[in-house]
Protein backbone atom coordinates (compact mmCIF):
# COMPACT_ATOMS: atom_id res chain seq x y z
CA UNK A 1 0.00 0.00 0.00
CA UNK A 2 0.91 3.65 -0.92
CA UNK A 3 0.24 6.56 0.78
CA UNK A 4 0.96 10.45 0.10
CA UNK A 5 0.98 13.24 2.59
CA UNK A 6 1.00 16.57 0.91
CA UNK A 7 2.64 19.41 3.61
CA UNK A 8 5.14 19.38 5.64
CA UNK A 9 4.49 21.21 8.65
CA UNK A 10 4.14 19.89 12.02
CA UNK A 11 0.85 17.79 10.77
CA UNK A 12 2.28 16.27 8.53
CA UNK A 13 5.27 15.06 9.65
CA UNK A 14 3.69 13.84 12.39
CA UNK A 15 1.30 11.66 10.43
CA UNK A 16 4.46 10.18 8.76
CA UNK A 17 5.73 9.64 12.20
CA UNK A 18 2.94 8.21 13.64
CA UNK A 19 2.30 6.18 10.66
CA UNK A 20 5.77 4.56 10.76
CA UNK A 21 5.34 3.67 14.60
CA UNK A 22 2.18 2.39 14.44
CA UNK A 23 1.52 0.46 11.43
CA UNK A 24 5.56 -1.44 12.88
CA UNK A 25 3.61 -1.93 15.69
CA UNK A 26 0.72 -3.81 13.86
CA UNK A 27 3.21 -5.87 11.89
CA UNK A 28 1.70 -3.34 8.77
CA UNK A 29 3.74 -2.85 5.67
CA UNK A 30 3.00 0.89 4.44
CA UNK A 31 5.21 3.09 1.73
CA UNK A 32 4.59 6.47 2.33
CA UNK A 33 5.75 9.99 0.56
CA UNK A 34 5.94 13.22 2.43
CA UNK A 35 5.90 16.30 -0.22
CA UNK A 36 6.56 19.39 1.13
CA UNK A 37 7.06 22.98 -1.48
CA UNK A 38 9.43 24.94 0.52
CA UNK A 39 13.02 23.54 0.76
CA UNK A 40 12.93 23.14 4.44
CA UNK A 41 10.75 21.18 6.86
CA UNK A 42 8.24 22.62 9.77
CA UNK A 43 6.26 25.02 8.19
CA UNK A 44 5.29 27.60 10.90
CA UNK A 45 7.96 26.09 12.94
CA UNK A 46 10.62 28.79 12.74
CA UNK A 47 14.04 28.18 14.71
CA UNK A 48 17.18 30.44 13.53
CA UNK A 49 20.52 30.18 15.97
CA UNK A 50 21.99 33.98 15.32
CA UNK A 51 25.09 34.86 17.46
CA UNK A 52 24.11 32.81 20.99
CA UNK A 53 20.08 34.38 20.51
CA UNK A 54 17.94 31.42 19.43
CA UNK A 55 15.13 32.94 17.20
CA UNK A 56 11.72 31.37 16.94
CA UNK A 57 9.91 33.18 14.77
CA UNK A 58 6.61 31.68 14.75
CA UNK A 59 5.32 28.84 17.50
CA UNK A 60 8.02 28.73 21.13
CA UNK A 61 5.75 26.44 23.54
CA UNK A 62 3.43 23.64 24.02
CA UNK A 63 0.40 23.84 26.52
CA UNK A 64 1.14 21.19 28.61
CA UNK A 65 -2.27 20.56 29.17
CA UNK A 66 -2.88 19.46 25.70
CA UNK A 67 -0.73 16.02 26.28
CA UNK A 68 0.05 15.46 22.34
CA UNK A 69 3.02 17.98 22.38
CA UNK A 70 4.93 16.66 24.96
CA UNK A 71 4.66 12.96 24.18
CA UNK A 72 5.91 13.54 21.07
CA UNK A 73 9.07 15.12 22.31
CA UNK A 74 9.32 12.17 24.37
CA UNK A 75 8.21 9.89 21.47
CA UNK A 76 11.47 11.55 19.85
CA UNK A 77 13.81 10.66 23.11
CA UNK A 78 13.48 14.62 23.70
CA UNK A 79 11.59 14.53 27.30
CA UNK A 80 15.07 15.64 28.65
CA UNK A 81 15.32 18.34 26.44
CA UNK A 82 12.16 20.25 27.57
CA UNK A 83 12.02 23.18 29.21
CA UNK A 84 9.69 25.07 31.22
CA UNK A 85 8.75 28.90 31.11
CA UNK A 86 10.54 30.63 33.66
CA UNK A 87 8.18 30.68 36.98
CA UNK A 88 9.36 33.63 39.20
CA UNK A 89 8.82 36.05 35.93
CA UNK A 90 5.51 35.36 35.48
CA UNK A 91 4.32 38.44 35.21
CA UNK A 92 2.57 40.12 31.94
CA UNK A 93 0.87 43.11 31.29
CA UNK A 94 -1.82 44.79 29.18
CA UNK A 95 -1.26 47.77 27.26
CA UNK A 96 -4.62 50.43 29.03
CA UNK A 97 -4.29 53.82 27.63
CA UNK A 98 -1.08 53.79 26.56
CA UNK A 99 0.39 52.44 30.01
CA UNK A 100 1.38 48.43 30.87
CA UNK A 101 -0.92 47.42 33.40
CA UNK A 102 -0.04 44.27 35.06
CA UNK A 103 -2.55 41.77 34.36
CA UNK A 104 -3.95 40.50 38.16
CA UNK A 105 -1.71 37.22 39.74
CA UNK A 106 -3.53 33.88 38.26
CA UNK A 107 -5.57 36.16 35.80
CA UNK A 108 -6.15 33.93 32.39
CA UNK A 109 -9.73 35.28 31.79
CA UNK A 110 -11.31 34.37 35.13
CA UNK A 111 -10.15 35.66 38.66
CA UNK A 112 -9.21 32.91 40.49
CA UNK A 113 -7.77 34.46 43.45
CA UNK A 114 -9.78 37.40 45.29
CA UNK A 115 -7.11 39.82 46.66
CA UNK A 116 -5.30 40.43 42.94
CA UNK A 117 -8.63 40.90 41.38
CA UNK A 118 -10.14 43.22 43.88
CA UNK A 119 -6.42 45.36 43.57
CA UNK A 120 -5.72 45.45 40.29
CA UNK A 121 -6.44 48.57 38.20
CA UNK A 122 -7.46 46.84 34.99
CA UNK A 123 -11.21 47.17 36.24
CA UNK A 124 -13.61 49.34 37.79
CA UNK A 125 -14.85 48.79 40.74
CA UNK A 126 -18.45 47.70 38.98
CA UNK A 127 -16.58 45.45 36.55
CA UNK A 128 -14.89 43.79 39.51
CA UNK A 129 -18.58 43.21 41.15
CA UNK A 130 -20.17 42.49 37.86
CA UNK A 131 -16.88 39.73 37.48
CA UNK A 132 -18.69 37.83 40.61
CA UNK A 133 -22.14 37.53 39.29
CA UNK A 134 -20.45 34.82 37.66
CA UNK A 135 -21.01 33.10 40.58
CA UNK A 136 -24.80 33.40 40.94
CA UNK A 137 -25.61 33.61 36.93
CA UNK A 138 -27.15 30.41 35.53
CA UNK A 139 -25.57 28.08 33.09
CA UNK A 140 -26.27 28.17 29.51
CA UNK A 141 -29.48 26.18 28.24
CA UNK A 142 -29.05 26.66 24.84
CA UNK A 143 -26.09 24.03 23.27
CA UNK A 144 -25.29 25.69 20.16
CA UNK A 145 -22.00 27.40 19.20
CA UNK A 146 -21.50 31.12 20.40
CA UNK A 147 -18.61 33.93 19.79
CA UNK A 148 -15.73 34.02 22.29
CA UNK A 149 -17.16 38.18 23.07
CA UNK A 150 -20.87 36.74 23.64
CA UNK A 151 -19.53 33.92 26.09
CA UNK A 152 -17.44 36.19 28.47
CA UNK A 153 -20.33 39.78 28.41
CA UNK A 154 -22.60 36.75 29.29
CA UNK A 155 -20.69 35.39 32.59
CA UNK A 156 -18.30 37.88 33.54
CA UNK A 157 -19.18 41.39 32.07
CA UNK A 158 -18.03 43.91 29.23
CA UNK A 159 -15.01 44.79 30.70
CA UNK A 160 -13.82 41.22 31.32
CA UNK A 161 -14.51 41.10 27.52
CA UNK A 162 -12.59 44.20 27.02
CA UNK A 163 -9.46 42.39 28.87
CA UNK A 164 -9.83 38.79 28.80
CA UNK A 165 -11.30 38.96 25.24
CA UNK A 166 -8.25 40.52 24.13
CA UNK A 167 -5.72 38.57 25.69
CA UNK A 168 -7.69 34.66 24.57
CA UNK A 169 -8.83 36.16 21.04
CA UNK A 170 -5.05 37.36 20.62
CA UNK A 171 -3.86 33.63 20.72
CA UNK A 172 -6.08 32.95 17.63
CA UNK A 173 -4.85 36.44 16.45
CA UNK A 174 -8.83 37.00 16.04
CA UNK A 175 -11.81 39.23 16.54
CA UNK A 176 -13.37 38.43 19.88
CA UNK A 177 -16.71 38.72 18.34
CA UNK A 178 -16.28 36.06 15.67
CA UNK A 179 -14.02 33.69 17.18
CA UNK A 180 -15.90 30.45 17.88
CA UNK A 181 -15.94 29.42 22.11
CA UNK A 182 -17.12 25.82 21.09
CA UNK A 183 -14.04 25.23 18.79
CA UNK A 184 -11.18 27.59 19.92
CA UNK A 185 -11.99 27.45 24.03
CA UNK A 186 -14.17 24.14 25.07
CA UNK A 187 -12.66 23.34 27.84
CA UNK A 188 -14.77 27.10 29.62
CA UNK A 189 -17.81 25.56 27.69
CA UNK A 190 -17.03 22.62 29.79
CA UNK A 191 -16.49 24.17 32.70
CA UNK A 192 -19.74 26.59 32.83
CA UNK A 193 -21.75 22.93 32.37
CA UNK A 194 -19.95 20.96 35.05
CA UNK A 195 -19.58 23.52 38.01
CA UNK A 196 -22.18 26.35 36.38
CA UNK A 197 -19.96 28.84 37.15
CA UNK A 198 -16.25 29.63 35.58
CA UNK A 199 -15.08 30.84 38.73
CA UNK A 200 -16.17 27.29 40.44
CA UNK A 201 -14.71 25.88 37.57
CA UNK A 202 -11.25 26.94 37.30
CA UNK A 203 -10.68 26.85 41.11
CA UNK A 204 -11.80 23.29 41.00
CA UNK A 205 -9.42 22.71 38.08
CA UNK A 206 -6.55 24.49 39.72
CA UNK A 207 -6.16 21.74 42.44
CA UNK A 208 -5.91 19.48 39.31
CA UNK A 209 -3.84 20.79 37.06
CA UNK A 210 0.24 20.92 36.91
CA UNK A 211 2.36 24.18 38.76
CA UNK A 212 1.69 26.91 36.72
CA UNK A 213 5.52 26.62 35.67
CA UNK A 214 5.40 23.07 33.92
CA UNK A 215 2.12 24.55 32.00
CA UNK A 216 4.29 25.91 28.54
CA UNK A 217 7.23 23.88 28.23
CA UNK A 218 9.12 24.27 24.76
CA UNK A 219 12.52 22.78 24.39
CA UNK A 220 16.37 23.67 24.49
CA UNK A 221 16.89 24.67 21.61
CA UNK A 222 13.79 25.45 19.81
CA UNK A 223 10.99 23.85 18.55
CA UNK A 224 13.09 23.02 15.30
CA UNK A 225 14.69 20.74 17.74
CA UNK A 226 11.62 18.27 17.45
CA UNK A 227 11.32 19.06 13.18
CA UNK A 228 15.05 17.96 12.79
CA UNK A 229 14.75 15.16 14.98
CA UNK A 230 11.46 13.92 13.72
CA UNK A 231 12.90 14.06 9.60
CA UNK A 232 16.32 12.53 10.54
CA UNK A 233 13.35 9.49 12.29
CA UNK A 234 11.63 9.45 9.23
CA UNK A 235 12.60 6.73 6.66
CA UNK A 236 9.87 7.60 3.97
CA UNK A 237 10.53 9.16 0.33
CA UNK A 238 10.61 12.59 1.88
CA UNK A 239 10.73 15.41 -1.24
CA UNK A 240 11.31 19.37 -0.15
CA UNK A 241 10.83 21.58 -2.51
CA UNK A 242 7.91 19.98 -4.10
CA UNK A 243 5.20 22.21 -4.31
CA UNK A 244 2.00 19.99 -5.13
CA UNK A 245 -0.48 21.44 -8.59
CA UNK A 246 -3.43 18.45 -8.12
CA UNK A 247 -4.61 15.91 -7.04
CA UNK A 248 -6.20 13.42 -9.55
CA UNK A 249 -8.74 10.78 -8.39
CA UNK A 250 -7.91 7.58 -10.82
CA UNK A 251 -9.79 4.66 -10.43
CA UNK A 252 -7.59 2.74 -8.39
CA UNK A 253 -6.48 5.52 -6.11
CA UNK A 254 -4.91 8.99 -7.09
CA UNK A 255 -2.27 10.48 -9.25
CA UNK A 256 -0.14 13.42 -7.26
CA UNK A 257 0.98 16.11 -9.68
CA UNK A 258 3.78 18.26 -8.90
CA UNK A 259 5.78 19.71 -12.09
CA UNK A 260 6.52 17.25 -14.13
CA UNK A 261 6.58 14.23 -11.34
CA UNK A 262 3.28 12.48 -10.81
CA UNK A 263 2.98 10.05 -8.17
CA UNK A 264 0.36 6.97 -8.22
CA UNK A 265 -0.69 6.60 -4.92
CA UNK A 266 -3.53 4.67 -2.58
CA UNK A 267 -4.52 7.44 -0.57
CA UNK A 268 -3.91 10.81 0.05
CA UNK A 269 -3.07 12.93 3.53
CA UNK A 270 -3.87 16.49 2.95
CA UNK A 271 -2.15 18.63 5.21
CA UNK A 272 -1.64 22.07 4.17
CA UNK A 273 -4.03 24.98 4.95
CA UNK A 274 -7.55 24.71 4.36
CA UNK A 275 -7.62 27.06 0.72
CA UNK A 276 -4.37 25.04 -0.67
CA UNK A 277 -6.49 21.81 0.16
CA UNK A 278 -9.59 23.29 -1.40
CA UNK A 279 -7.29 24.08 -4.20
CA UNK A 280 -5.78 20.47 -4.94
CA UNK A 281 -9.61 18.80 -4.36
CA UNK A 282 -10.82 20.45 -6.87
CA UNK A 283 -11.42 18.98 -10.05
CA UNK A 284 -12.76 15.66 -8.30
CA UNK A 285 -14.29 16.86 -5.30
CA UNK A 286 -16.04 20.17 -5.81
CA UNK A 287 -18.57 20.51 -2.61
CA UNK A 288 -15.36 19.54 -0.27
CA UNK A 289 -13.85 22.17 -2.07
CA UNK A 290 -15.89 24.76 -1.49
CA UNK A 291 -16.37 23.76 1.84
CA UNK A 292 -12.75 24.14 2.86
CA UNK A 293 -12.59 27.79 1.09
CA UNK A 294 -15.18 28.48 4.18
CA UNK A 295 -12.31 28.58 6.32
CA UNK A 296 -10.78 32.47 6.59
CA UNK A 297 -7.07 32.82 7.32
CA UNK A 298 -5.77 36.11 8.36
CA UNK A 299 -1.87 37.36 7.90
CA UNK A 300 0.58 38.25 11.19
CA UNK A 301 4.05 38.82 11.63
CA UNK A 302 6.78 38.19 14.09
CA UNK A 303 9.87 40.54 14.73
CA UNK A 304 12.56 39.22 16.82
CA UNK A 305 14.59 42.16 17.91
CA UNK A 306 18.10 41.15 19.61
CA UNK A 307 19.85 43.38 22.18
CA UNK A 308 23.39 43.93 24.09
CA UNK A 309 22.04 43.97 28.08
CA UNK A 310 24.03 46.77 28.70
CA UNK A 311 22.77 48.80 26.20
CA UNK A 312 18.86 48.25 27.83
CA UNK A 313 19.05 47.49 31.55
CA UNK A 314 18.87 50.73 32.17
CA UNK A 315 15.51 51.40 30.31
CA UNK A 316 13.81 49.01 31.20
CA UNK A 317 13.43 46.15 33.26
CA UNK A 318 12.21 42.98 31.68
CA UNK A 319 10.42 41.92 35.29
CA UNK A 320 7.68 39.83 33.48
CA UNK A 321 6.55 37.84 30.09
CA UNK A 322 5.63 40.84 28.12
CA UNK A 323 2.03 42.74 27.26
CA UNK A 324 -0.55 42.54 25.40
CA UNK A 325 -1.88 45.32 23.16
CA UNK A 326 -5.63 45.23 22.35
CA UNK A 327 -7.21 46.94 18.99
CA UNK A 328 -8.36 49.58 20.49
CA UNK A 329 -5.08 50.94 21.92
CA UNK A 330 -4.13 51.71 18.40
CA UNK A 331 -0.75 50.42 18.77
CA UNK A 332 1.11 48.89 15.65
CA UNK A 333 1.91 45.97 17.64
CA UNK A 334 -0.68 43.35 18.87
CA UNK A 335 1.95 41.88 21.68
CA UNK A 336 5.51 41.88 22.78
CA UNK A 337 7.03 38.85 24.38
CA UNK A 338 10.45 39.28 26.52
CA UNK A 339 11.56 36.16 25.41
CA UNK A 340 15.10 36.14 27.75
CA UNK A 341 13.45 36.71 30.78
CA UNK A 342 10.43 34.28 29.65
CA UNK A 343 12.67 31.27 28.75
CA UNK A 344 16.45 30.00 29.51
CA UNK A 345 18.70 29.61 26.26
CA UNK A 346 17.41 32.01 24.47
CA UNK A 347 19.75 34.29 24.89
CA UNK A 348 23.60 34.98 25.47
CA UNK A 349 24.45 36.46 28.91
CA UNK A 350 25.25 39.72 27.96
CA UNK A 351 21.81 39.54 25.91
CA UNK A 352 17.98 40.46 25.64
CA UNK A 353 16.32 39.43 23.39
CA UNK A 354 12.31 41.07 22.56
CA UNK A 355 9.93 39.44 19.97
CA UNK A 356 7.25 42.21 18.93
CA UNK A 357 3.59 40.84 17.01
CA UNK A 358 2.15 42.04 14.17
CA UNK A 359 -1.06 41.83 11.99
CA UNK A 360 -4.38 39.64 12.88
CA UNK A 361 -7.91 40.30 12.83
CA UNK A 362 -8.46 43.68 12.10
CA UNK A 363 -4.48 44.74 11.53
CA UNK A 364 -3.63 42.87 8.84
CA UNK A 365 -2.58 45.58 6.08
CA UNK A 366 0.19 46.26 8.78
CA UNK A 367 1.99 42.93 7.75
CA UNK A 368 2.22 43.88 4.18
CA UNK A 369 5.18 47.19 5.01
CA UNK A 370 8.28 46.56 3.90
CA UNK A 371 11.07 45.35 6.41
CA UNK A 372 12.06 48.79 7.63
CA UNK A 373 8.94 50.14 8.39
CA UNK A 374 7.87 46.71 10.06
CA UNK A 375 10.93 47.63 12.40
CA UNK A 376 10.87 51.36 12.81
CA UNK A 377 7.32 50.81 13.99
CA UNK A 378 8.06 48.06 16.22
CA UNK A 379 11.08 50.03 17.97
CA UNK A 380 8.90 53.22 17.69
CA UNK A 381 6.31 51.05 20.01
CA UNK A 382 8.84 49.79 22.45
CA UNK A 383 10.34 53.46 22.80
CA UNK A 384 6.18 54.58 23.29
CA UNK A 385 5.58 52.06 26.10
CA UNK A 386 8.82 50.65 27.53
CA UNK A 387 11.50 53.56 27.32
CA UNK A 388 13.76 51.42 24.68
CA UNK A 389 15.82 53.75 22.57
CA UNK A 390 18.55 51.18 22.01
CA UNK A 391 19.73 50.15 18.65
CA UNK A 392 19.34 46.67 18.32
CA UNK A 393 22.40 44.31 17.42
CA UNK A 394 20.29 42.93 14.80
CA UNK A 395 16.85 42.32 14.30
CA UNK A 396 14.87 39.24 12.40
CA UNK A 397 10.97 39.53 10.88
CA UNK A 398 9.09 36.61 9.70
CA UNK A 399 5.84 37.15 7.72
CA UNK A 400 3.24 34.78 8.21
CA UNK A 401 0.43 35.41 5.14
CA UNK A 402 -2.60 34.17 5.46
CA UNK A 403 -1.04 31.74 8.54
CA UNK A 404 -3.48 31.46 10.82
CA UNK A 405 -6.87 29.78 10.30
CA UNK A 406 -9.81 31.80 12.07
CA UNK A 407 -12.15 29.64 13.89
CA UNK A 408 -15.53 31.49 13.49
CA UNK A 409 -18.63 30.77 15.53
CA UNK A 410 -20.36 27.61 13.55
CA UNK A 411 -16.54 26.05 12.69
CA UNK A 412 -17.28 22.56 14.20
CA UNK A 413 -20.26 22.27 11.89
CA UNK A 414 -18.00 23.03 8.77
CA UNK A 415 -15.42 20.55 10.14
CA UNK A 416 -17.85 17.90 10.71
CA UNK A 417 -19.25 18.67 7.10
CA UNK A 418 -15.56 18.74 5.55
CA UNK A 419 -14.70 15.34 7.14
CA UNK A 420 -17.72 13.51 6.20
CA UNK A 421 -17.06 14.92 2.42
CA UNK A 422 -13.64 14.00 2.24
CA UNK A 423 -14.83 10.50 3.84
CA UNK A 424 -16.98 9.54 0.91
CA UNK A 425 -13.86 10.23 -1.75
CA UNK A 426 -12.65 7.54 0.57
CA UNK A 427 -8.92 6.99 1.58
CA UNK A 428 -8.80 11.03 1.69
CA UNK A 429 -7.87 12.73 4.39
CA UNK A 430 -7.61 16.25 6.02
CA UNK A 431 -5.35 17.18 8.88
CA UNK A 432 -3.88 20.57 10.45
CA UNK A 433 -4.37 23.78 12.46
CA UNK A 434 -7.62 24.59 10.22
CA UNK A 435 -9.76 22.15 11.89
CA UNK A 436 -10.00 20.63 14.91
CA UNK A 437 -7.66 22.98 17.36
CA UNK A 438 -4.61 24.76 15.74
CA UNK A 439 -1.90 24.81 18.43
CA UNK A 440 0.81 22.14 17.41
CA UNK A 441 -0.70 19.75 20.11
CA UNK A 442 -4.17 19.47 18.63
CA UNK A 443 -1.96 19.21 15.07
CA UNK A 444 -0.40 16.04 16.03
CA UNK A 445 -3.42 14.90 18.28
CA UNK A 446 -5.06 15.37 14.50
CA UNK A 447 -2.60 13.32 13.10
CA UNK A 448 -2.43 10.75 15.50
CA UNK A 449 -6.40 10.16 14.97
CA UNK A 450 -5.71 10.58 11.25
CA UNK A 451 -3.36 7.59 11.32
CA UNK A 452 -5.77 5.26 13.34
CA UNK A 453 -8.63 6.18 11.22
CA UNK A 454 -6.19 4.89 8.06
CA UNK A 455 -5.12 1.69 9.90
CA UNK A 456 -8.83 1.10 10.50
CA UNK A 457 -9.45 0.61 6.91
CA UNK A 458 -7.16 -1.83 6.80
CA UNK A 459 -4.49 0.01 5.01
CA UNK A 460 -1.47 -1.96 4.58
CA UNK A 461 -3.59 -5.28 6.08
C1 LIG B 1 3.55 33.54 14.94
C2 LIG B 1 2.91 32.27 15.38
C3 LIG B 1 3.04 31.87 16.70
C4 LIG B 1 2.45 30.67 17.13
N1 LIG B 1 2.64 30.28 18.43
C5 LIG B 1 2.25 29.04 18.81
C6 LIG B 1 2.71 28.49 20.06
O1 LIG B 1 3.48 29.11 20.80
N2 LIG B 1 2.27 27.24 20.38
C7 LIG B 1 1.47 26.50 19.55
O2 LIG B 1 1.11 25.37 19.92
N3 LIG B 1 1.07 26.97 18.34
C8 LIG B 1 1.46 28.21 17.95
N4 LIG B 1 1.13 28.68 16.70
C9 LIG B 1 0.28 27.84 15.82
C10 LIG B 1 1.08 26.68 15.21
O3 LIG B 1 2.40 27.05 15.00
C11 LIG B 1 0.49 26.26 13.86
O4 LIG B 1 -0.92 26.12 13.95
C12 LIG B 1 1.06 24.92 13.38
O5 LIG B 1 2.49 24.96 13.39
C13 LIG B 1 0.54 24.62 11.98
O6 LIG B 1 1.02 23.37 11.55
P1 LIG B 1 0.46 22.72 10.20
O7 LIG B 1 1.34 21.56 9.89
O8 LIG B 1 -1.01 22.49 10.31
O9 LIG B 1 0.59 23.86 9.09
P2 LIG B 1 1.90 24.55 8.47
O10 LIG B 1 2.98 24.66 9.47
O11 LIG B 1 1.42 25.77 7.80
O12 LIG B 1 2.37 23.48 7.39
C14 LIG B 1 1.75 23.34 6.13
C15 LIG B 1 2.83 23.00 5.13
O13 LIG B 1 2.25 22.76 3.85
C16 LIG B 1 3.17 23.24 2.88
N5 LIG B 1 2.46 23.44 1.61
C17 LIG B 1 1.57 24.41 1.28
N6 LIG B 1 1.17 24.24 0.01
C18 LIG B 1 1.79 23.15 -0.48
C19 LIG B 1 1.76 22.48 -1.74
N7 LIG B 1 1.01 22.90 -2.76
N8 LIG B 1 2.55 21.37 -1.88
C20 LIG B 1 3.33 20.92 -0.87
N9 LIG B 1 3.39 21.53 0.34
C21 LIG B 1 2.62 22.63 0.53
C22 LIG B 1 3.67 24.55 3.49
O14 LIG B 1 4.88 24.98 2.89
C23 LIG B 1 3.83 24.15 4.95
O15 LIG B 1 5.14 23.70 5.24
C24 LIG B 1 1.70 29.87 16.22
C25 LIG B 1 1.56 30.28 14.88
C26 LIG B 1 2.18 31.45 14.45
C27 LIG B 1 2.07 31.86 12.99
Amino acid sequence: MHLTIIGGGIAGLATAFYLKKKSKELGREIQYALLEREDRWGGQIATQSVDGFLIEGGPDLLLAQKPAGIQLCKDLGLGERLIPTNRERQRTFLVQNGKLVPFPEDFSLVPSKFWPLVTSPLFSPFGKLRMGLDLLIPRRKDEGDESLASFIRRRLGEEAVRVGGAMLAGIHSADAARLSMQSAFPMYVALEQRYGSLIKGVRAMKKKRPSASAAFQTLIGGLGEMVDTLTTRLDGDLRKGVAVASVRKVDDGFEVVAGDQVIETDAVVLATPAYVTADLVAGFAPELSHALREIRYVSTATISLAYRKSDVASQHDFEGFGFLSPRREGRRITACTWVSTKLNYRAPADGVLVRTFVGGAGREELVDLDDETLIAQSREELKDLMGLTAEPLFTRIFRWREGRPQFDVGHKDRVDQIEHLAEQVGNLYVTGSAYRGSAIPDCIAQAIDTVDRILARGMGA
